[in-house]
């Protein structure tokens, strides 16, 4: 430790999902896809040329710039990448705010990452509770004096989500805040902030290639908004790391959000499959609330997220539990193949029996 400055030993860091070795599981624990990448992926990735790994990426990960922007229908000067979305939202935290300045506000349940980025940067926080149906009180946030938010929509790890139109009403209520939406979720609800930011500069779209995209293992995300905004995180990009983003990842992201069909297919097979899921988890007595993500947060049974947990690795299921308030009654699920599924489901009934 004597060597450690301060920050090194006081703070809490982000605790990822587990990832163990010891035997082959049922992963329901960390929201990755249960389907492939695109093949059109898969067949850029046999492509690459390794010789050319000889040379740097493209400081601006341009071509998957370009293809981003394409896909989403916007500017090349409106899209950021960085070495997954982890990375492009701590590098939002000091590029937007300032250490000991008026600070963030976000969900007091929400991705705790946000505040491990806060704590990080020296950037005070200020929580908002999430009302008791696990709805986010925008209300209440709209009125929490800060210099911008944190929203994930769909929200993590409750999978609740904001329309589309609600969302606007809140972010045209701030315009001297920004809003940053984390929408890693999005593309299991279909209503992304990205139209609002052609029509609002305080909005910043934050998006990943690890969940709809089926490629956690690329580390891949980026940003979608203004051009000053972006700027910015370049700004930060450039005093941290000059190349987040690989030659490798940047192949095979651009071949990725090329193929609409795949993917929206793929995105329509998890989202019948919660629906169906959720119901089973409802009739098991479950308090399930609505998702629109590509998992289900489950609880308020008789036994402990960390009952259910523990039981549920043991007949080799890995779910996600946190011992913390409100959350310690849950589990996250993310929704797996029907097979998978069908596993979860029998071994909880036997759990609960
Ligand atoms: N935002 C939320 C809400 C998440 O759950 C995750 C996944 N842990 C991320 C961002 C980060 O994803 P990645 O770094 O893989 O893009």
């Amino acid at each position: 430790m004597e060597f450690l400055s301060r920050k090194a030993r006081g703070i809490a860091p982000y605790t990822a999902g587990e990832q163990p070795q010891d035997r082959t599981y049922i992963k329901l624990n960390t929201n990755e896809n249960p389907y492939p990448p695109s093949p059109e992926a898969a067949k850029a990735l046999r492509a690459f040329a390794a010789e050319t790994l000889r040379l740097y990426p493209r400081p601006d990960a341009g071509l998957l710039r370009a293809a981003i922007a394409r896909a989403e229908g916007v500017g090349e000067e409106n899209v950021f990448c960085g070495n997954g979305s982890d990375e492009v939202l701590a590098l939002s935290f000091p590029a937007f705010f300032d250490a000991h300045g008026v600070g963030a506000c976000f969900a007091d349940l929400t991705y705790s990452f946000y505040e491990v980025f806060a704590a990080f940067f020296d950037i005070p926080k200020t929580v908002v509770p999430l009302r008791a149906d696990f709805t986010f009180d925008l209300e209440r946030m709209k009125q929490t004096p800060c210099a911008g938010y944190y929203i994930a929509n769909p929200n993590a790890p409750t999978g609740v989500g904001i329309g589309l139109a609600e969302m606007e009403r809140f972010v045209a209520s701030v315009p001297e805040k920004l809003v940053i939406l984390d929408e890693a979720y999005m593309d299991f609800f279909g209503e992304s902030g990205v139209p609002l930011t052609k029509k609002y500069s305080n909005v910043l779209v934050v998006k990943t290639f690890s969940k709809s995209y089926a490629l956690a293992g690329m580390r891949c995300g980026y940003a979608v908004g203004d051009a000053a905004l972006i700027d910015g995180l370049f700004r930060m990009k450039d005093c941290f790391n000059s190349y987040p983003v690989d030659r490798v990842a940047e192949a095979v992201c651009a071949a990725a959000v090329g193929d609409r069909d795949y993917y929206r297919a793929v995105t329509a097979r998890v989202v019948s499959e919660r629906e169906r899921l959720r119901a089973e988890l409802l009739s098991l007595g479950f308090t399930v609330p609505e998702s629109r993500s590509n998992f289900l947060f489950a609880g308020r049974v008789r036994l402990s997220g960390r009952e259910i947990y523990q039981g549920l690795k043991a007949a080799g299921v890995l779910v996600r539990y946190w011992d913390r308030p409100v959350l310690r009654d849950f589990v996250r699920i993310t929704v797996g193949t029907p097979e998978e599924n069908g596993v979860l489901t029998e071994q909880l009934k036997k759990l609960l029996s």
